[in-house]
């Protein structure tokens, strides 16, 4: 096993891998910038070093400034978490070439999934259902550009190649404000992502957002640990997510995961990823492929028993998976709530001192957050202070220890989402189970 490693991010994913390593026995060190020497990682951490000011271009974005800590410090590898360089190609690349080992998947494996147009065209070739739309991306030719969309059929979404977080996605509901549309999206995808490709896909109008979980050695062996469903969105983001899908079969398990296994065999995948899926009328349309942690892999841990990011440890030292698929068995029900520093009406992020904090705690209850009392949530980043997690024997039980441990919460100084939670864990089709992607936007925040 490794030495050392650095954690190059912040907040709970950073305490995450922290506790991930000292349970392996791994050293840390936690890299930070000067507006995070409070975290409760960089607390805790074997080694620190500081990285740069507050901006994230300037610190937890500055790759010379990561790799030189892990010189300074002897460490082995680099986790980067999730966000800020955990899917930048160039990154791996760096890191690798530094002579350190990223932990994530390949350079190249990165490259073809950042860009969409060549992920979906790979998945398409290892037989993983994508969505109807145009095979690449959209060239100039105006005419072909309307035949496309035409023979598509309206509404269609136009997305940047690039594009990540949500951003970069305009729906087009006829051809009249089509070519105006992509002329918008292209000029925002240009300057958000440096990259102005474009590609076009069928607008699924009630589709549920539905992902698969894998992990991949490098001895050729790949499992999945089943699916998630993260419907509950708000902007493109996710606010709740949730192991196992309501309503999907064992069958239909089985089947689109051993699809995303196949195809991780076929591309070399190594390490942990995430299939994102659309899912609608009892189909499953692939979306984009996440190579690295998820936010919310929780869930995934509570109902298989398996630490993902232990695994993804393991993986990056070159031993083989622990488990095979026969391994691999669903045990109740878990749900994950995000807790954002935001008001929780607006959505105004809410930055400031911690003046008190209490965990909720009980069975089956796991809080994974940085926060503590006293502590103040910078202004400077995502505005995530952490997750609430609920396991139980049914999605039942999961939902009531969620609404305790939401009742038992307390976070004062800064405002939070949690009545957001709390009213969605109270509404009537989301404890039914199965709600689409529109639904807590169009519906739940609309009656008020
Ligand atoms: P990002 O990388 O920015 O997260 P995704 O491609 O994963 O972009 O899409 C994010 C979200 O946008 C999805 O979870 C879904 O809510 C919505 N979305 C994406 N593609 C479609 C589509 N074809 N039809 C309807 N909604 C879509």
């Amino acid at each position: 096993m490794f030495e050392k490693v650095v954690i190059a991010n912040r907040g709970e994913i950073a305490l995450r891998i922290l506790r991930a390593c000292r349970e392996l026995g791994i050293r840390t060190v936690a890299v930070h910038s000067t507006a995070d020497r409070e975290l409760k990682h960089v607390r805790l951490a074997d080694e620190t070093v500081c990285i740069g000011p507050p901006s994230a271009a300037e610190s937890y974005l500055n790759m010379p400034a990561i790799i030189s800590a892990a010189e300074v410090t002897d460490a082995v590898a680099i986790h980067p978490g999730y966000g800020f360089l955990s899917e930048n190609a160039d990154f791996a690349e760096r890191v690798e070439q530094s002579g350190f080992i990223f932990i994530g998947p390949k350079p190249e494996t990165i490259r073809l999934m950042g860009d969409k147009v060549s992920a979906i065209r790979a998945m398409k070739e290892a037989g993983v259902p994508c969505v109807p739309g145009s095979d690449g991306s959209l060239g100039d030719d105006a005419p072909e550009t309307l035949r496309i969309a035409r023979d598509i059929g309206y509404p269609i979404i136009i997305k940047a190649s690039g594009g990540g977080g949500g951003r970069g996605m305009r729906v087009v509901h006829s051809e009249a404000a089509l070519l105006n549309s992509i002329d918008l999206t292209r000029s925002e995808a240009n300057a958000a992502f440096g990259n102005p490709t474009l590609y076009m896909e069928k607008y699924l109008d009630h589709p549920r957002h539905i992902e698969i979980q894998v992990l991949a050695d490098t001895h050729g062996n790949a499992i999945h640990l089943g699916e998630r469903d993260c419907s509950m969105q708000r902007r493109h983001q996710k606010v709740i997510e949730e192991a196992p899908a309501p309503g999907i079969t064992a069958e239909q398990r089985r089947h689109i995961g051993q699809v995303c296994v196949e195809a991780c065999l076929r591309i070399g995948y190594r390490g942990a990823g995430t299939f994102e899926f659309l899912y609608q009328d009892d189909e499953f349309y692939f979306i984009e492929m996440n190579t690295r942690v998820q936010v919310e892999h929780p869930v995934t841990e509570l109902i298989t028993g398996v630490d993902i990011v232990k695994e993804q440890l393991l993986i990056a030292a070159g031993q083989p998976l622990g488990y095979l698929q026969s391994d691999i068995r669903i045990t109740g029900h878990a749900l994950e709530c995000r807790l954002n520093a935001e008001d929780p009406v607006s959505f105004v992020p809410s930055p400031g001192t911690i003046s008190q904090y209490h965990a909720p705690g009980g069975p089956g209850i796991r809080v994974d957050s940085h926060l503590y009392n006293g502590y103040r949530v910078p202004p400077n980043y995502d505005s995530m202070v952490g997750k609430l997690i609920a396991h139980g024997e049914t999605r039942e039980v999961a939902i009531a220890r969620m609404r305790g441990a939401l009742a038992e919460l307390v976070i004062e100084g800064i405002k939070t989402n949690a009545p957001l939670h709390r009213r969605i864990l109270g509404d009537a089709r989301f404890i039914g189970g199965g709600t689409d992607i529109h639904y807590l936007e169009k519906q739940l925040l609309e009656t008020r």
